[in-house]
């Protein structure tokens, strides 16, 4: 079982709020042909729009910090939001250029990805520490390409539900897990085309079950790793219940929200366990490959 060692001096768990700004490539990276469906388009750009200005407001008047996740595409349309975003105190974390999956590019164009959402950022003049991979489909060569980048941490991947060092031939970088059960997407995400989901679910379900696993990361001294989208919990009854979620955080007085830079800082210097990212060596022939 992992170390409580990880958490910072008085907390039994840490959580970090994190916010991917997905807009259109939410859609466009599963179709392109997204692009013809006004509607669909517009679901997206609520996010930007509406949600992310109201998600700000929460944070604001809950005094906490978060972590806005920015496709470079995204990014390079809007960058008044991403400069207004970190202007209010929060950071600005890499999430691909074009959120296309890397597990679906050559190591050539998943690195030429990168790069161009780096240049983004770059321009627009915000400091990136962090990475997470569209979809969180990141790919065999990922935790290298964000240490070749001088990158300090990612948060895609699984393997424990605290923090943990991913090694590569770049250097080592930290990962800060998510979880497909704190995120909104499997709770929320409802269009008829393209297919991103058919969820619309009772946010006094999703605050009930949110709201349990605060509590069960404290018995494990776990990182609650909210993943959020402004398109999908900008809504209203949504954006109350998360809130709420944060009202309940900081009432246990033991969780403190952090954001991915702050607490990969922290952990700078803090004993982790240490993890390879190497593909599964199968034998031919054993499992089906259809
Ligand atoms: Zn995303």
């Amino acid at each position: 079982m992992p170390s409580r060692t990880w958490l910072p001096e008085g907390a039994s768990a840490v959580a970090c709020l994190t916010f991917d700004v997905d807009a259109e490539t939410g859609i466009l990276s599963v179709n392109a042909k997204a692009a013809d469906h006004a509607m669909a388009i517009s679901h997206q750009q609520f996010g930007p729009e509406i949600g992310v200005p109201r998600i700000l407001d929460i944070l604001a008047n809950l005094h906490v910090r978060a972590t806005f996740f920015f496709p470079g595409w995204v990014a390079e349309r809007r960058p008044a939001l991403v400069e207004r975003i970190a202007e209010a105190g929060h950071e600005i974390g890499h999430h691909s250029y074009s959120h296309v999956p890397a597990s679906s590019m050559t190591r050539e164009e998943e690195e030429g990805d990168f790069v161009r959402a780096l240049k983004v950022f770059e321009e627009i003049g915000v400091p990136i520490h962090g990475h997470r991979a569209g979809l969180w489909e990141a790919s065999w060569s990922t935790p290298a390409i964000v240490a070749e980048h001088g990158l300090s941490y990612d948060s895609s991947l699984m393997t424990q539900d605290s923090p943990y060092r991913i090694t590569t031939p770049h250097g080592s970088i930290i990962e800060l897990p998510p979880h497909w059960s704190l995120d909104d997407w499997e709770q929320y995400a409802f269009l008829p085309f393209p297919e991103i989901g058919q969820h619309i679910k009772n946010p006094s379900d999703v605050l009930d079950m949110w709201i349990g696993e605060v509590d069960a990361m404290r018995r494990y001294g776990g990182l609650f790793m909210l993943t959020n989208h402004p398109f999908l919990t900008g809504r209203p009854s949504r954006a109350v219940a998360l809130e709420q979620l944060i009202g309940h955080i900081l009432d246990a007085g033991d969780v403190p929200i952090l954001t991915g830079h702050e607490l990969a800082t922290h952990l700078a210097e803090v004993a982790l366990p240490q993890r390879a990212h190497d593909k599964p060596e199968i034998e031919e022939g054993l499992f089906p490959a259809p």
